[in-house]
Formats: C-alpha cells, sequence, structure tokens
C-alpha cells in the first residue's frame, strides 16, 4: 500500500532518485582509554551515511569546490616562513585537516587523501626541535594564538592518524603535547596558561579537547594531568571560571569574557573530559549553557551571538557583526555532544534549524566560498580564501560533520535525527547490520520513506524525531498506520520486527508559521516554512516591490499572508528541488494587492543580493519615519551596522584613518515626507574620535527636498555638547540630540553633518552614528 497524497502516490514522485554510492567502510584506530560514561547516541563515522538531498548537495560541494581545491602552501606558509601573515594564521591547517579527513572517510576520495597525505607529512616537518609547532618567532612564543594554533594541528593530525590508520604523525603530536606540559602549569617555574592568549584565557585552554583525544588514543598519564591543569586554571582567579559560573548564575554571558567561539571549544573540550571522568558537573554546566543560550541567545536562524560574543537576555540585534560562523561550528559541536552523551531530540532538533538555516547560509550555495558574519539582513560576505578570517576554515568542518549525527544508533536501535534523502548503513550495538534507504524531496516535501533492509529479521526500535514546528505527523509501516507519543527523550519509537524491505513512511506536512518579533523586532516579523526560515531578496523583486526597505508585511496572519511554495527560478536553483514561496501583502501605499516570493535563508544573498529576515508591519503612529529608508554616511568605515532600525546596537562610523573636514549620516525615503523632529544618536568614542568636533559649531541638519535637490541646512542639534577634536565631552554611547524644526518640513532626505574628531591622532579624524531618526511634526 502506499501513502496517498493530493490524490497522487509517494512512489510516483520519487521515480528517477539517484542511486547513492557509499565511501568503502574505514575502521578507525582504537582509543586506549575507555569512557567512563558509554555515549547514549553513538557518534556515526561518516562513511556510515551518505546523504543526496539537499544537504547531500552541500556536503559533495563541501569537498569537491571548497576542500579538495584548497592550496596546502597557503595553509603551511606560516609554518615555512615564521611568523605568517597574522597572528592566528596557524590554525587554518589543523581545521582543514579535521575537516578533509572527515570529508575523505566520507567520500574515499582519493585526490583527496593523497592531499592529505601530504600536508601531514609537511606540517610535520615543520616541528622545530623542542616541539613547537606554531607560527611564532621563539621571542613571541606563547602570548596570543599559538597554543590555539596547536589545537588545531592536534585535533588535525588525531583526526587523521585515527582514520587513516597511518601513525607517522604520533611522535609530532606527543612532541607539542609534551611541549605543552612542560611549559604551562601551577608548579614553580611554569607559566600560566590562562595569560597565553586572549578572552579571558579561553582562548588557549581550549586545547583541553584534543588534549584528552590524544590521553585516549595514547594513554599518556600526563596528558591528563595537564587536562586536570587545565579544568583548575578555569577556576583561578584570573580564570574565565567557566564550570562555576555556570552552575550558579546559569548564563554565559557571564562567562570569561563572553566570548563565544572560545568559549563553546571550551565546553566541547569538557564534554570529552567529562567522557573520561563521569564528572557530572561539567555535564551539567554544560546543560545550563545549552538553556541559556537556546532560551535567550539564539537567533532564528540558530547563530548564537554578536559581535562574537554572548550578550544580554534576548538583545539580539540583526546587524551588529551577527552569527560567527565559526560559533555556528562549535554550536553544531556542542548540540551534538550533548546528543551522543543525553540522547534527547531536543538537541537534534537544534542541529536541524542550525545546519538547515545558518549553516548552509553561511556556506555559499556553490559551496566554493562561506561567510564570516552571516546576518539576518545585509550582504553575505562570502569570500572563497583563506583569508582574514577564522570563519573560512570553521564552515567546512561543521558540514563535514552532518553524516556523523544525521542517522544513528542507540541501545534500543536505530536513531533518525535529520531527514536527508541517502543511504545509511548502520551497525547496531549487538553487531546486527541495518542498511536505511530514505526517499524524499524534504525539506521541500514532508513525506519521507525509508526502507529498511537488516541483515536479517530482527527485532528492534526505529527513534524517529518529529520536528517540533510540525502539527500532524503521520506514520505508516508497510502501509499500516501507527499512532505514536515521543518518549521522555523526545523521540517516536517504533518497536517491532523489521525484515529486509519494510517500508515506513512518514509524513510531517509543511506549514508556513509567523513569527511575531519582540525585544529588538517589535514591529515586525518573521516567516518560515516547515524548517526554514524565509528571507525577502533583492533578486525576487518585481516591478510591484521594487525596494527591499518599502516591502511591509499588512497583514501577518498566515491565511492573509497565503504562502505558497513554488519551485525556484532557474538562477537560484541551488539544487534540483530547490523553492521560493510567494506570499501576498499590501502596497504600503496605495493598499493595492502585491505578491512577492522569499527565498530560505540558506539560499539569501547566494548571488550577492541584499536579503532581511524580519519583515516589518505597518509603520504604527508617531513610529521613526526613516525606518524604511535607505541610509548612507560620507565614508563607508570600517564596521557594519545600520542607523535606522531604531536599534541602538550596530553603531557606523566613518574612520578610513584619513583626515575629512566634514562627515554625515543620511536616510534617503522613498517619497518626501514631512517631519517634524529629528533624533541624531551618538554612536562610541574610541581613543582615535568617533564623534563630531562641535569647536567651530554644532552639527548641522540638513534636508534634501527632491531626488538630486541641494542639502539645506534647516537647523542644528543645539543640545549637542561642546566637544573638541580632542574631547568627547564624556558623551555617552546611544546618548540623543533632538532638533525640533519650528515648522515641518516636507523633505526627501535628513542628514546629520558635523566636523569629524580625531581625538589622540591627529592625522586623520571620523565620527560615528547609532540611530538618525525623525518623526511627525
Ligand atoms: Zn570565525
Amino acid at each position: 500500500m502506499q501513502l496517498q497524497l493530493r490524490g497522487k502516490t509517494l512512489s510516483l514522485l520519487l521515480v528517477g532518485f539517484a542511486t547513492t554510492a557509499l565511501a568503502a567502510p574505514v575502521t578507525p584506530v582504537p582509543e586506549k582509554i575507555p569512557w567512563v560514561v558509554a555515549d547514549r547516541q553513538d557518534f556515526q563515522h561518516p562513511d556510515r551515511v551518505h546523504l543526496t538531498g539537499w544537504v547531500g548537495t552541500r556536503l559533495a560541494g563541501n569537498e569537491s569546490n571548497r576542500l579538495v581545491k584548497i592550496d596546502p602552501a597557503r595553509l603551511l606558509e606560516g609554518y615555512r616562513q615564521r611568523p605568517g601573515r597574522q597572528s592566528w594564521d596557524g590554525e587554518h591547517v589543523g581545521k582543514w585537516l579535521h575537516a578533509a579527513t572527515l570529508a575523505w572517510v566520507y567520500t574515499g576520495d582519493p585526490a583527496l587523501r593523497a592531499k592529505l597525505d601530504n600536508t601531514v607529512a609537511e606540517l610535520c616537518q615543520c616541528q622545530l626541535a623542542d616541539g613547537y609547532l606554531g607560527t611564532y618567532l621563539e621571542k613571541d612564543r606563547w602570548t596570543e594564538w599559538d597554543v590555539w594554533a596547536h589545537k588545531y594541528n592536534l585535533i588535525g593530525l588525531i583526526t587523521y592518524m585515527r582514520y587513516t590508520g597511518n601513525m607517522a604523525p604520533l611522535p609530532t603530536c606527543r612532541r607539542m603535547a609534551d611541549l605543552l606540559c612542560q611549559t604551562f602549569g601551577d608548579q614553580p617555574g611554569q607559566r600560566d596558561l590562562i595569560k597565553a592568549g586572549h578572552h579571558a584565557g579561553m582562548a588557549p585552554t581550549s586545547v583541553l579537547e584534543p588534549m584528552v583525544l590524544l590521553y585516549r588514543l595514547t594513554g599518556e598519564p600526563r596528558y591528563l594531568d595537564f587536562c586536570k591543569y587545565i579544568l583548575r586554571s578555569w577556576e583561578q582567579p584570573n580564570g574565565p571560571h567557566i564550570i562555576s559560573t555556570l552552575l550558579t548564575l546559569k548564563r554565559v554571558d557571564k562567562v570569561g569574557n563572553g566570548k563565544a567561539y572560545e568559549m563553546l571549544s571550551c565546553l566541547n573540550g569538557a564534554l570529552e573530559y567529562y567522557r573520561i571522568t563521569g564528572d557530572r558537573q561539567i555535564l551539567e554546566a554544560c546543560l545550563n549553557a545549552w538553556q541559556d543560550i537556546v532560551d535567550k541567545r539564539l537567533y532564528l536562524t540558530g547563530a548564537a551571538s554578536y559581535g562574537e560574543h554572548f550578550h544580554d537576555d534576548y538583545d539580539l540585534p540583526n546587524v551588529a557583526n551577527v552569527g560567527e560562523t565559526c560559533v555556528t561550528t562549535t554550536w553544531i559541536q556542542f548540540n551534538a555532544q550533548l546528543l551522543r552523551l543525553t540522547g534527547e531530540a531536543r538537541f537534534a532538533e537544534q542541529l536541524e534549524r542550525v545546519v538547515l538555516n545558518q549553516l548552509l547560509g553561511a556556506q555559499r550555495p556553490d559551496c566554493a566560498a562561506w561567510g564570516y558574519y552571516v546576518q539576518m539582513e545585509g550582504k553575505k560576505p562570502y569570500s572563497d580564501s583563506l583569508d582574514g578570517h577564522c570563519c573560512l576554515s570553521s564552515g567546512p568542518r561543521g558540514v563535514a560533520l552532518i553524516p556523523t549525527f544525521a542517522a544513528s544508533t542507540d541501545t534500543a536501535g536505530v536513531v533518525l535525527n535529520l531527514y536527508d534523502a541517502g543511504t545509511a548503513r548502520l551497525v547496531l550495538r549487538d553487531g546486527t547490520q541495518v542498511s536505511l534507504t530514505t526517499e524524499t524531496r524534504y525539506p521541500s516535501d514532508g513525506r519521507v520513506q525509508v526502507t529498511v533492509n537488516p541483515a536479517a529479521p530482527k527485532a528492534f526500535a526505529i527513534k524517529l524525531r518529529i520536528p517540533a514546528w510540525c502539527r500532524s505527523a503521520a506514520l505508516t509501516v508497510n502501509g499500516t498506520k501507527l499512532v505514536g507519543q515521543p518518549a521522555a527523550d523526545g523521540y517516536v519509537a517504533i518497536q517491532r520486527t523489521w525484515t529486509a524491505g519494510d517500508k515506513l513512511e512518514l509524513n510531517f506536512p509543511l506549514e508556513p508559521r509567523v513569527v511575531i518579533g519582540d525585544h529588538k523586532n517589535q514591529g515586525k516579523v518573521a516567516l518560515l516554512y516547515g524548517p526554514l526560515v524565509l528571507c525577502a531578496d533583492e533578486a525576487l523583486l518585481t516591478e510591484a516591490v521594487k525596494n527591499l526597505a518599502t516591502l511591509t508585511i499588512a497583514n501577518p496572519e498566515v491565511a492573509a499572508l497565503s504562502v505558497t511554495p513554488e519551485p525556484s527560478p532557474a538562477h537560484l536553483k541551488t539544487w534540483p528541488d530547490a523553492q521560493v514561496f510567494r506570499i501576498k501583502t499590501q502596497d504600503r501605499k496605495t493598499g493595492a494587492p502585491v505578491e512577492v516570493r522569499l527565498l530560505p535563508f540558506a539560499d539569501a544573498g547566494g548571488t550577492g543580493t541584499r536579503y532581511k529576515v524580519w519583515l516589518p508591519l505597518p509603520r504604527q503612529p508617531g513610529a521613526n519615519l526613516l525606518l524604511d529608508g535607505a541610509e548612507s554616511r560620507s565614508r563607508p568605515g570600517n564596521v557594519s551596522g545600520s542607523i535606522n532600525d531604531d536599534d541602538l546596537q550596530g553603531p557606523v562610523v566613518t574612520f578610513d584613518n584619513q583626515r575629512a573636514k566634514e562627515d554625515w549620516f543620511a536616510v534617503t525615503l522613498e517619497t518626501p515626507t514631512t517631519l517634524g523632529r529629528v533624533v541624531f544618536r551618538h554612536g562610541n568614542n574610541f581613543h582615535d574620535g568617533g564623534w563630531f568636533d562641535a569647536s567651530a559649531g554644532k552639527p548641522k541638519v540638513q534636508v534634501q527636498r527632491e531626488k538630486g535637490g541641494a542639502w539645506e541646512t534647516v537647523g542644528e542639534l543645539a543640545d549637542y555638547p561642546a566637544t573638541t577634536a580632542t574631547s568627547n565631552a564624556k558623551l555617552k554611547p546611544g546618548q540623543a540630540f533632538t532638533f525640533q524644526l519650528t515648522s515641518p518640513v516636507k523633505a526627501l532626505a535628513v542628514r546629520v553633518l558635523g566636523v569629524p574628531a580625531g581625538g589622540d591622532n591627529p592625522n586623520q579624524g571620523f565620527a560615528s552614528c547609532a540611530e538618525l531618526q525623525a518623526f511627525d511634526p
């Protein structure tokens, strides 16, 4: 019997499905130290799972368009000619080795393996006689990012050794670890590891993770002793107090300096340490961190920080260096670790959210480039090099990890976490081999058919994650409908004797959802469809809606929006079943009905266009008139942010290390609008400027009445303090200065203009602005 849906049969829709190929099985080199805490859900070596749907397309491209194309000479350059181009250049090779090894296990690609073998041998050649394998000159050792580089070298080389069986790099790893053990510690004559790098010591002490891995691989007790020292160092007076803070305050923004990537890296190491010690406080601290992030510090797309830090409760601006990809990858690792240790579906739920939205959104759809900050609106900053950004080597690690948790096993049998099409070749804990073939167009279709093939008939459970967004999942086995409730672990378990060819059919009806914004997104809504966060994107604008800034959601009721998926137009088709989503809304001014198509966040901005997750509701009386305008400034500056989002985060600057006679911040509206009051909010003070020098006059308020017209001065910010080129007169970040027009002016654009200050560096000057607002008379 076949699943009947909308009058068509599932099998008809799935005709012509690609056959799948699994790489030859790989057996990792065993560890010498047994685990005290067994995983509830097993880590799957990447050769066990082969995905062919949307996620599979991104996995394949991660290898063929990114990892295999990286130039090893670029990875090794800072080691061959120390100190390299910048202070953390040493991290890239280890991160590449980790991602590329997992990708090779997944595909078995001989070209990638040859590149791995060669790069590993060359890296080991760069080790100095005393064991040092960083990129620093001897005089600068252990000051910033070289313990960090040793961390990634160990992670990369240990992953390589375990999967290839080539143990040649082991002496290199031991010498690196021995050097760290001798150099750092709390014994007389040893250095303080906390002081060997940034972020309250969280950067250098994140070497915990590979030190646990090396201890387990070698059984060498001194590596365990070093791990214990790291745990002690966290609680030293100058340490980040990671575990104690998470146990008491239960807030990640209060740990160390709140730096997200380094903190999550430490927590991932702590969970590896928990596995061999069983110290329950570590698990409890990590669970507290997870709950805090999910409840108060997570974006809709699964991004988990802005400005690279965790901030106050619900402090989640849409632009302000949001969504560092290194944080996305370590957040994925953290959830995958907790999923293994607890076996609870809530961690798999977060994995789906972050993988299908933020991670794939950080990867350019052709998989050749990555973004550093992948924000809730703006443009995606894709780069196909390794230059300048940590994230460019972190993103590929996140993608390479997907097969390790997409499908899994536990004491009851099989667990399905992600629903991409493909094949899994799993081994149950009693040694029974079970292969699964998943046919689906998910997430473009909620129907998923899994053919179960145990080597012989066998009683076991298949646990299914029912997506949290799904209100009415339907399950059948060989055509018979089943009713299942999630158990305490969050999964619906189907326990039966499975025989080769058994068919499990799932239907997760895909539906639109509207999220009404709160906190920083008040007055805005976001739209989701099934697991996908949707975006407005310039690539899909039409005559009816020509400008992203003018798109409003007239009525946020799901029924009124009439969200309808349709195949992506050819230029945006990132995989065969890619979709866009047509919605109905109204023209903001005329009230005429308009239609606009939205893109999934993962595909948005893929062609270099601007996109936006949170879409404004119609303007409320008394609201800022400039919200929908286009912002500009005299000089682009060197930070990203917005001055017309009613959000004090993400102030912009005009800094370019040059002098300028004047600087301005402007917002241009679509049509002339009557303004009664203009508010300028100061950005930040820096040692070398950031304010207007008012010694020759207060900042001016100017308007432009029509397109291309002259700027007219209508007044000045009389309440701006008596600043000078060198004194900011104690201006506060976000401080508001108001100009009340004596008679209202109808203007197309408004700007504030003044003389930039240079602070302690008179050879240049710049100003900054957090918000420019205008209100009704
Ligand atoms: Zn990064």
